[in-house]
Order: C-alpha cells, then sequence, then structure tokens
C-alpha cells in the first residue's frame, strides 16, 4: 500500500484470525501518527500471545473488550477515549464476531441460545460500541477540513460482514451452511450498517461493511481457498479507496458490490 491510513484505528477481535492480521498490517503500513487500538477478551494469557508478539512499539494499544459484556464495552470506550486525549477516532473496525452451532448448523441443531448469543455478539455489542464511541468519531471527523468528504482516514465504521448475509444471494448459499443464528445477525449488521450510514451523513462520518472472502480462520476453516493475509490486503486497499458514494454499501475485499 502506497497510500496510508492514519489517526486512531480500532478493531475488534484482534487476537486472532483476520483481526490479527488488519492488527499486523495496519501497524506495518500506517503513518507515523497514527495508532492501533487493539481490542481482545483478554489480554493477558495465551489468547492474547500471538498479538503482543507483532514486534510494533508504540504503535499498538491492547484493550480489554468482551462485546457481550455491556459494562465491557463501557469500560473499553473510557480506556480508549483516556488514551486518545485531545484526538478522536479515525476508523472503528466491527471485525470480531461468532457463529453458533458449529458448521453448517441446520435447523434441527440450532436452538433459541445460540440465537440469542450470535445476535448479542453479532449485532448489539457492535450496536453498543458505535453509540458509546460516537462523539470519538464526531470529534475525529470535526478536526478535519475536508468539507463533506469521507474516508477512512477521516472517520469511518468498517463492519466486516459476509456474502452469506445477502438476502439475494441466500438461495446460492443456503443448502452448503444453512447458519441460520450467524447469517440472521450479519443480515441486521447490515441493517444496522444501513442505518448508520443515514444517520451519521450529517457528521461525515462513512459507514460501509465489507465481507473478507472465504478466510483461512478458526471461524472460516481449513477449506477456505484465502489466507487472512491476501485477505486484509485485499479490505485494506478497499478502505482506502472508499468514499462517500460507498456509506451504506456491503462491498467484497476486492471491492465488488454485493446485493443486500
Ligand atoms: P475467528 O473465529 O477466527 O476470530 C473471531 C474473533 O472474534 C476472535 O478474536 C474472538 O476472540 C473474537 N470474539 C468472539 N467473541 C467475542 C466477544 N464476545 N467479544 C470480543 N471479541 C470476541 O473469526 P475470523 O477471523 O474468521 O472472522 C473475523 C470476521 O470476519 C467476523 O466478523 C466473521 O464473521 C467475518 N467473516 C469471516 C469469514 C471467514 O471465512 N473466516 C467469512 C465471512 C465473514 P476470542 O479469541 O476471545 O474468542
Amino acid at each position: 500500500m502506497s497510500e496510508k491510513l492514519r489517526g486512531n484505528i480500532l478493531v475488534t477481535g484482534a487476537n486472532r484470525g483476520i483481526g490479527l492480521e488488519l492488527v499486523r498490517q495496519l501497524a506495518q503500513s500506517i503513518g507515523e501518527n497514527a495508532h492501533i487500538y487493539a481490542c481482545c477478551r483478554e489480554i493477558e494469557g495465551p489468547r492474547a500471545q500471538a498479538l503482543k508478539n507483532l514486534s510494533t512499539p508504540g504503535k499498538i494499544t491492547l484493550v480489554k473488550l468482551d462485546l457481550s459484556d455491556e459494562g465491557s464495552i463501557s469500560s473499553a470506550v473510557q480506556a480508549v477515549s483516556r488514551n486518545m486525549e485531545a484526538g478522536g477516532l479515525n476508523l472503528l473496525i466491527n471485525n470480531a464476531a461468532i457463529n453458533r452451532p458449529e458448521s453448517p448448523a441446520p435447523l434441527s441443531a440450532t436452538g433459541k441460545q445460540h440465537m440469542m448469543d450470535v445476535y448479542e455478539t453479532n449485532v448489539v455489542g457492535p450496536f453498543l460500541l458505535v453509540k458509546m464511541l460516537l462523539p470519538l468519531l464526531q470529534k475525529a471527523a470535526e478536526m478535519d477540513s475536508e468539507g463533506d468528504q469521507m474516508s477512512c482516514s477521516r472517520s469511518a465504521i468498517v463492519n466486516i460482514s459476509t456474502l452469506i448475509s445477502s438476502i439475494e444471494k441466500c438461495p446460492e448459499s443456503f443448502h452448503i451452511a444453512q447458519m441460520y443464528p450467524y447469517r440472521t445477525s450479519k443480515a441486521a449488521l447490515n441493517m444496522l450498517t444501513r442505518c448508520h450510514a443515514e444517520e451519521f451523513k450529517r457528521h461525515n462520518i462513512l459507514v460501509t461493511a465489507v465481507h473478507p472472502g472465504w478466510v483461512r480462520t478458526e471461524m472460516g476453516g481449513e477449506k477456505a481457498p484465502l489466507t487472512p493475509e491476501d485477505s486484509v490486503a485485499g479490505m485494506l486497499s478497499v478502505m482506502l479507496s472508499l468514499s462517500n458514494k460507498h456509506s451504506g454499501m456491503l462491498l467484497d475485499w476486492q471491492g465488488n458490490t454485493i446485493p443486500w
């Protein structure tokens, strides 16, 4: 990447999979004054070790965040606000998510608790996080004198969604992976993306949903064709290209539009 994302960037689910790779590539590519807030459920112990092993002195702050716990979200936002002092938040990447029960998650194996747990982490968590971070996103947008131009360097929310959230494309993917809780949660995240894009337009905050491709992680499984490296390189390049016309859309890691 020759262009750089800048300012303060917050990534959820940063200790493994796509989130870890996002932090790794961002740390290598962001400008000198940029800073990454890498959020994970456990910032001590083995689950955070890969994140701690990234050799990026001064560029990353680890933040404890459990998206299924409102108190944890509030504490994380307070910690981030204190750390940023006068600055705002330029880019929030809502990456963390769960998929329950195990894939393909047919109807017969899916119960109320799966639906509730997945909705809580994948939708309610990002909803509350955005609500609490809004003053910091607004501050970043106001600190920039770009008129009404929106971008991921100014102030933006990128929600990591999925191709299988697409209602139009459901007939193509349903029989391979039913995943009722996951699909419906991501469709709700898409609507959240659209609502936030409408509401935050007046603040010049861009809001876009991005599908990372089918990626080899714990969630994606070993058969997935894409590496986290390629997926994240693609998504970061898409993020750099986002402007007003992309707010409220669902794009894939190569910048193609996915129908809702
Ligand atoms: P992984 O399962 O590999 O990683 C998920 C991350 O989310 C982990 O860091 C995990 O932390 C975190 N997380 C889970 N629950 C919570 C919670 N309650 N609070 C905070 N963090 C939590 O998933 P991927 O990296 O593959 O997926 C990243 C994103 O990409 C997700 O939004 C997913 O839906 C999306 N996606 C992935 C695809 C793929 O093929 N991999 C395809 C399409 C979309 P912990 O280690 O503590 O569990």
